[in-house]
């Protein structure tokens, strides 16, 4: 049996093992990120806050008007009720209702001013709902198409694994002992391919001599240069 072959095969299985695991993290990583969904959430929030605020302020001036107009109607009703003769008392009762007027027009204008600012509240609450439907249509959207890739991932290294299991059955015990540590040391490619006649890994040249004894011999080569095991396909 040709070990070095089997032991190719192997590391051709081990190396897409080792990257669907790390596609796996990194799926993993943007599966529990909602970083864009919170954000969106806290525009929400924030829109809702306005909205109460603005709610607020339109209900305290709406009542400070309220309050000077009845002071209007009573100094009015006073006024003319003929009660009143003293000249100054009259007067002083005439500028009061001026200056009470005065007051009241002021709070008329901010009155508007709340009911516009009420206005763009809501319709910055209405943008900001619809927005952050969107936003959890889409993380969902993005969940799922990650769950399925991940599925999709795991299904795969349970084959893998299945295929490693049948090659392990034609790898000698030292040979894999060697191939396992070669894995640690060599930053996971333990076996690597002559091309061109030159070691894939490190570039080292192969001799003609050598590739033969690759081709041929029962035992395993190692590149003298990086000391991994060869394969000459
Ligand atoms: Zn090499």
């Amino acid at each position: 049996m040709n070990q070095s072959l089997h032991l190719f095969q192997l590391q051709q299985i081990d190396t897409e093992n080792d990257q669907i695991n790390l596609q796996i993290e990194e799926i993993n990583k943007r599966l529990i990120n909602d970083e864009h969904l919170r954000q969106y959430e806290a525009r929400l929030r924030e829109a809702k806050q306005s909205l109460l605020l603005a709610q607020q302020a339109l209900k305290q001036i709406e009542s400070n008007v309220q309050s000077i107009r009845l002071k209007i109607e009573t100094s009015e009703s006073s006024l003319y009720s003929g009660k009143i003769r003293n000249p100054k008392e009259l007067q002083d009762l005439q500028s009061e209702i001026a200056s009470l007027k005065r007051r009241l027009s002021t709070l008329e204008d901010e009155q508007l001013e709340a009911m516009l600012t009420l206005e763009q509240a809501e319709q910055m609450l209405t943008v900001a709902q619809q927005d952050f439907s969107q936003a959890q249509l889409d993380h969902n959207q993005v969940q799922s198409k990650l769950l399925e890739e991940k599925n999709r991932l795991l299904s795969r290294i349970k084959s893998l694994s299945e295929k490693r299991k049948a090659i392990l059955g034609s790898i000698s015990a030292d040979n894999l002992a060697t191939y396992e540590q070669l894995r640690q040391r060599k930053r996971g490619v333990a076996v690597t391919k002559v091309e061109d006649n030159a070691c894939k890994a490190c570039g080292a040249t192969i001799r003609p001599a050598e590739l033969q004894n690759i081709r041929a011999s029962s035992t395993i080569v190692f590149c003298s240069s990086c000391g991994r095991v060869l394969f000459a396909g």
